[in-house]
């Protein structure tokens, strides 16, 4: 059989050397990328075997072997999936499909801990071996193929990978690590069996290991030809709640959304009703680093009776919330159900309603806890509560500062919940210039006689807090929000007014403050515009071209004008940002 060599694509190379140079701060998670890819084949044989059964050959049961030679100093992680054909392994394994990838390496800040981090988030899962292997063989044969159609992948993950055609009886595929010399601590069951339980037990496989007996000849535990299940194998949101520890949940999470750190929140519901399904849905700490691709791959992995669909089912969540993590398992929709269908199944927009909702009552609930009852209402809870009180507190301020500009999206996208988004909004304001006022909190500090909330768009905090249109506010010490979102001006066109009280840009036509000027000051304002008179006719001549209008205005205090647009205009900014788009 003849070898070909194969160079690996040039961002490969790159990510094989920063993933064997920068140590992992946590070397063991190759173990459970590799199980998880194990597992990702099975539920793809599973899936193409719907349509076509024949794919499960005589080897219906599938599962994941791990089992190492301590001799060979080899580990060997084996599954019955769907394998790879030649040309997919070296496709596959050669290259990196993710669009995200040059993204990614741009992203690198040489900080290892950092880097390291941003690897889980793009899940370059495979490549992992390379932190304990010096050589990683892989042999594979696609179910459906003939046995002589096998595949021998291998490489020491530098700049090129060999491979040849071999025969293999069994389906699916076995990843071979020679691991380097000082990481042989893997040779040994205990320690595989604890990775295996902390990272890999909510896997729904068997994965299976050799028992071991000890040989009192070698003085030594050999193992065994009989093989022994080390994992739960039941997928975590089939199990009831109190069957589930912390700990689990966020262990699924950070397998699930390839990240470090604890999610924020998450809620697990069996929604009973037309239509049935069972949401284990997160959310996270932190954002993405793709958060602002909209066209990314949604969060959300679709099941049905527990059998794995796919992992973008976008029509299950709406764009706004696309950094929610989380798992859907259906019991109606049909298992054959493709992406055509999804978009159009009732069920699915009733499960995704489902999940908008959940997802707005899981932000609620952080925002009513981020800050600590005070007074009595502290004294009342228990330790317990006041325990859990202290650990919520300041959360949603931390889920804000990530994913609060993409929420606001949800003004323009979701009308039915416009107004509880409305409730979940926090903004900087001349009061805080932490964006952690919300509407209500505006309103309940709003003045006797004022009847709009007003705020201010600006490209910084600085600009906004220094623009000539809050002088009159500030005199009269009326607060103003102040937003500096890319999103703000878009959003807040959808949100004419708050719980009664309309929203009023400070930068919008003539700011009416009603019944906060008084008369004498009303009167000054008509005395000098007539007074002015002459001067504004020459002005509105001069500009003609270029301001559509020039008028007296009471809102400036100390500066001599300022520009503004007419109430059912777009805002400079925006103009600005239409523009600039070609619009
Ligand atoms: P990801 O799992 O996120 O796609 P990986 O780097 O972990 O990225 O794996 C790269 C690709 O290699 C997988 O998408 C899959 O096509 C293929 N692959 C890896 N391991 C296996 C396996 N055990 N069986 C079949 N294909 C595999
Ligand atoms: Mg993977």
């Amino acid at each position: 059989m003849s070898k070909h060599t194969h160079a690996f694509q040039a961002e490969v190379a790159r990510l094989l050397h920063l993933v064997t140079h920068s140590l992992y701060s946590n070397p063991d998670i190759f173990l459970r990328e590799l199980i998880s890819n194990a597992s990702d084949a099975c539920d793809k044989l599973r899936f193409e075997a719907l349509a076509d059964a024949s794919l499960y050959e005589d080897a219906p049961n599938l599962e994941i072997r791990v089992t190492f030679d301590k001799a060979a100093k080899t580990l060997t992680i084996t599954d019955n999936g769907i394998g790879m054909s030649e040309a997919e392994a070296i496709e596959h394994l050669g290259t990196i499909a993710k669009s995200g990838t040059r993204d990614f390496l741009q992203r690198l800040s040489g900080d290892q801990q950092k880097d390291a981090q941003l690897i889980g988030q793009f899940g370059v899962g495979f490549y992992s071996g390379f932190i304990v292997a010096d050589r990683i063989t892989v042999e594979s044969r696609r179910a459906g193929l003939p046995p002589e159609q096998g595949v021998r992948w291998s490489s020491d993950g530098t700049g090129a990978f060999e491979t040849e055609t071999i025969t293999r009886a069994a389906r699916g595929t076995s990843v071979i690590l020679h691991l380097r010399d000082d990481k042989t601590e893997y040779l040994n069951r205990w320690k595989l069996k604890s990775i295996i339980g902390k990272y890999s037990d909510h896997i729904s496989l068997p994965i299976l290991m050799p028992k071991e007996q000890w040989d009192k000849d070698k003085g030594e535990y050999v193992l065994l030809e009989e093989w022994e299940q080390v994992n739960a194998a039941s997928a975590v949101w089939t199990r009831p709640k109190k069957d589930i520890t912390d700990e689990q949940y966020i262990e699924f999470y950070k397998n699930l959304a390839h990240d470090d750190e604890a999610p924020l929140a998450w809620a697990h519901h069996r929604v009973e009703g037309s239509t049935e399904y069972t949401q284990l849905l997160y959310i996270p700490a932190k954002a993405p680093y793709d958060l602002w691709n909209r066209d990314k791959k949604a969060g959300v992995k679709l099941y049905v009776k527990r059998v794995f669909i796919m992992d973008d089912a976008e029509s299950l969540m709406p764009l706004y919330l696309r950094w929610v993590k989380g798992v859907v398992d259906s019991a109606d929709l049909p298992l054959n159900v493709s992406r055509e269908l999804l978009q159009e199944s009732r069920d699915v927009k009733a499960i995704r309603d489902g999940n908008t909702r959940r997802v707005l009552s899981m932000l609620e609930e952080l925002a009513a806890r981020d800050r600590l009852p005070e007074g009595e209402a502290w004294e009342q809870l228990s330790d317990e509560e006041k325990a859990r009180a202290q650990a919520d507190a300041g959360k949603y301020t931390r889920f804000w500062a990530e994913f609060g500009a993409v929420l606001k999206e949800g003004l323009g996208e979701d009308f039915a919940n416009r107004e509880r988004i409305a409730k979940l909004l926090r903004f900087a304001s001349t009061v805080s210039d932490a964006p952690t006022v919300s509407l209500a909190d505006y309103k309940a500090r709003m003045k006797p006689g004022q009847k709009a909330i007003y705020y201010r768009t600006a490209k910084t905090l600085a600009a906004a807090k220094h623009s000539p249109q809050l002088e009159v506010f500030r005199r009269k010490g009326i607060e103003v929000l102040l937003m500096t979102d890319r999103v703000d001006e878009w959003a807040l066109s959808f949100l004419h007014e708050f719980d009664g009280t309309p929203l009023q840009s400070v930068a919008k036509g003539a700011v009416d403050l009603g019944e906060l000027q008084d008369e004498a000051e009303k009167k000054a304002a008509e005395e000098a515009a007539e007074a002015f008179k002459p001067v504004l006719e020459r002005l509105r001549a001069t500009l003609k071209d270029r301001a559509k209008d020039v008028r007296v205005t009471s809102r400036l205090v100390e500066s001599p004008a300022c520009l503004v647009v007419d109430d059912g205009e777009y805002s400079l900014q925006l103009a600005r940002l239409l523009k600039a788009a070609g619009q």
